[in-house]
C-alpha cells in the first residue's frame, strides 16, 4: 500500500501546524479499508507549545466581556451551520456514520453552542444586601485558565462541542486532544472558530495518543481536564489528573439497558431498539445495547426484532439510502466480531448474524450487519461488557422488580429507558433506577442542552456532568467578597470568629 499523501497536524496559537514528531497514525475510510491520510502525533515539547499558547492568551481572553465572548459563539453557530455539510462528509469519510446521522450530531453540538451564547446570564452572580450592619455581599463565577479536552471517535464535532463553547465563553483558554481515528474535523471547527473571530492562542489543537494525553494531565498550567471515551481510560484520567491538582470530569463507557413492560406497544418499542441499537453501527455511549423484556413479551418482541434487523440497509454512509455505515478501523471490526463469537461460545442464541456482511464493491471495508442475541444471561461476557458495535442481546425476566435490579447490578450507569403504558411503573423506574439520565418511551434520552449529559456508577468519574449548568460550574470557580465600605469600616480589632451584626 502506497503511503497516503496528507497529513493531519496541529492547530496552536492560531495557525496551522505540521508538527515534527516521527510517530503517525493512519486514517482510514472505514467504507473502503483504506488509509486515506495519517495524523502526526505531537511531541510532548509540541503539547507544552500548545499549552503556553492557551496560557498566554489567557490574560485577555479572561478579561474580555462575557457579552463579546458570547458574540464569537453567535458568528460560530452561523458558521456551524454554513459549513455543516462539509462538516458531516469530513465525519462520514473517517468515521463511517451515514451523513444523515452525521448531520445530527453537529446539530447537537450546536444546541450546546446556542447555550452558551447566554454565557452572560449564565455567569451572573449573587448578592445580598446588608448581610451585616453596613455590609454586603456578593459572590461571582471566574474561569479556571487553560483547560483541555480529550475526546472519542465517535462524536468528531458533537463531544468537543459539548466542552469547547461552555470552556470559552465562562472565559477560559482551551487545548483540544481530538480522537487519532477521525481527527480532521478538530482542525475544520479551528478555523470556524478563528473566522468567527476567537484570538490567536484562545483555542489550540494538539493530535495525538497516550503520549499527549499524559502531557495534558500533568502540566500544572492546565487546570481542568473534561474527557470523554472508555472507562478504563476515564478511570485513569480522573485518577492521573487530580493526583496532579486538575479539576476532572471524565465520562465513560456505558451498557444501556431499555426495559419493556408487557404493557408497551411493542411495534413503539421494535422501532426504538432497531434506531437505538443499531443507528450509528451501536457506536454510540447512549446506544441500546440490552433490551430486558418483562412477563413473557420476550419471543414477540424477539420475532418482530429478527424481521426489522434483516431489512437494515447496511452501506457506506455517503450513500442517502443507508441506515448504518461500517465500524471505524479494522481494530475495532475484528473486536466486534470477536464478542459475536464469545457470545455464540457462551451460549446465547444468535438470531440473526450480521458477521459475514459484504458489500459488493467495497469488500474490504469495515462492514458487519446487525447482530441480534437471545436468552443473553448475565454472566456472559457479551453481557458484562461494552462491545460498541451493532449488537443488540435480548434478556427474558418475570417481573418488573427483576428489571430494575438486573440494571442497578450492572456495573455502568449511563442511560437507560423503560417502555410502558403505566405511569406508575415509570415514575418508580425512573426514581429508583442507579443511571444518570433515564427515557420512558424514549430510547436514547441525551438531554438537551441546557440540562447536563453525565451517567452514574462506572459511567463517570467526577463530580460534573457536562455542558448545560453542570458545564458553567465545572469551567468556573466560585468567589464571594464581603464588603464594608470606610464609614462602617472604622472598627477596632476583633479576636473572635466574626458574625455579621
Ligand atoms: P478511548 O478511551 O479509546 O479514547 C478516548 C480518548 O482517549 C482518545 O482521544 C484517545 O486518544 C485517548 N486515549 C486512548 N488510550 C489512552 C491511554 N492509554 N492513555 C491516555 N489517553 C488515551 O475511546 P474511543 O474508543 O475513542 O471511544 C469510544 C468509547 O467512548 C466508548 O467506551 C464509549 O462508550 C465512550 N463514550 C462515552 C461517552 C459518554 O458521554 N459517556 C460519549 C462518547 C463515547
Amino acid at each position: 500500500m502506497t503511503a497516503p499523501e496528507q497529513i493531519i497536524g496541529h492547530y496552536i496559537d492560531g495557525q496551522l501546524f505540521a508538527g515534527s514528531g516521527e510517530r503517525k497514525g493512519d486514517v482510514y475510510n472505514p467504507a473502503t479499508g483504506r488509509i486515506q491520510s495519517q495524523v502526526r502525533f505531537a511531541t510532548a515539547a509540541e503539547v507544552h507549545q500548545a499549552i503556553a499558547a492557551a496560557a498566554q492568551a489567557f490574560p485577555a481572553w479572561s478579561e474580555t466581556s462575557p457579552l463579546k465572548r458570547a458574540r464569537v459563539m453567535f458568528k460560530f453557530k452561523e458558521l456551524l451551520e454554513q459549513n455543516s455539510d462539509a462538516l458531516a462528509r469530513a465525519i462520514t469519510l473517517e468515521h463511517g456514520k451515514t451523513l444523515s446521522d452525521a448531520q445530527g450530531e453537529i446539530i447537537r453540538g450546536l444546541e450546546v453552542v446556542e447555550f452558551a451564547c447566554g454565557m452572560p446570564h449564565l455567569l451572573k452572580g449573587e448578592f445580598s444586601d446588608q448581610v451585616g450592619t453596613g455590609i454586603d455581599t456578593h459572590s461571582l463565577r471566574q474561569p479556571l485558565g487553560v483547560v483541555a479536552g480529550i475526546t472519542p471517535f465517535n462524536f468528531p464535532v458533537m463531544v468537543p462541542l459539548w466542552m469547547i463553547p461552555m470552556a470559552l465563553t465562562a472565559g477560559n483558554t482551551f487545548v483540544l486532544k481530538p480522537s487519532e481515528r477521525d481527527p480532521s474535523a478538530s482542525l475544520m471547527l479551528a478555523d470556524l472558530l478563528a473566522q468567527a473571530g476567537l484570538p490567536a492562542g484562545v483555542f489550540n489543537v494538539v493530535q495525538g495518543d497516550k503520549l499527549a494525553v499524559d502531557t495534558l494531565l500533568t502540566d500544572k498550567r492546565v487546570q481542568a481536564i473534561s474527557f470523554v471515551g472508555s472507562t478504563p481510560i476515564a478511570e485513569y484520567i480522573y485518577t492521573t489528573g487530580t493526583a496532579n491538582g486538575k479539576r476532572v470530569q471524565a465520562l465513560g463507557g456505558a451498557k444501556n439497558h431499555l426495559v419493556v413492560m408487557p404493557d408497551a406497544d411493542l411495534d413503539q418499542v421494535v422501532d426504538a431498539l432497531i434506531g437505538a441499537g443499531f443507528g450509528s453501527a451501536g457506536e454510540r455511549c447512549m446506544a441500546i445495547t440490552v433490551a430486558v423484556a418483562v412477563g413473557g413479551v420476550g419471543d414477540a418482541l424477539v420475532a418482530k426484532l429478527a424481521e426489522k434487523a434483516r431489512d437494515i440497509r447496511v452501506g457506506q454512509g455517503l450513500d442517502a439510502d443507508v441506515d448504518m455505515g461500517p465500524l471505524v478501523t479494522p481494530q475495532h471490526f475484528a473486536k466486534v466480531k470477536s464478542y459475536v463469537d464469545t457470545g455464540v461460545a457462551e451460549g446465547a442464541d444468535l438470531v440473526v448474524d450480521g458477521r459475514d456482511f459484504s458489500l459488493a464493491g467495497h469488500e474490504d471495508g469495515f462492514f458487519i450487519g446487525p447482530c441480534l442475541f437471545d436468552h443473553v444471561t448475565p454472566d456472559m461476557t457479551i453481557y458484562k461488557e461494552e462491545i460498541f458495535g451493532p449488537v443488540l442481546s435480548v434478556m427474558h425476566v418475570d417481573d418488573f422488580e427483576s428489571a430494575l435490579q438486573l440494571v442497578n447490578d450492572h456495573e455502568y450507569g449511563n442511560g437507560t429507558a423503560i417502555f410502558t403504558r403505566d405511569g406508575g411503573v415509570a415514575r418508580a423506574f425512573s426514581r429508583r433506577v442507579q443511571a444518570g439520565m433515564v427515557g420512558v418511551n424514549v430510547p436514547i434520552p441525551v438531554p438537551i442542552a441546557f440540562h447536563s449529559f453525565g451517567g452514574w456508577k462506572r459511567s463517570l468519574f467526577g463530580d460534573h456532568h457536562i455542558y448545560g449548568p453542570e458545564g458553567v460550574r465545572f469551567y468556573t470557580r466560585l468567589k464571594t467578597t464581603t464588603t464594608r465600605w470606610p464609614a462602617g469600616a472604622r472598627v477596632a480589632a476583633e479576636f473572635v470568629m466574626p458574625t455579621m451584626k
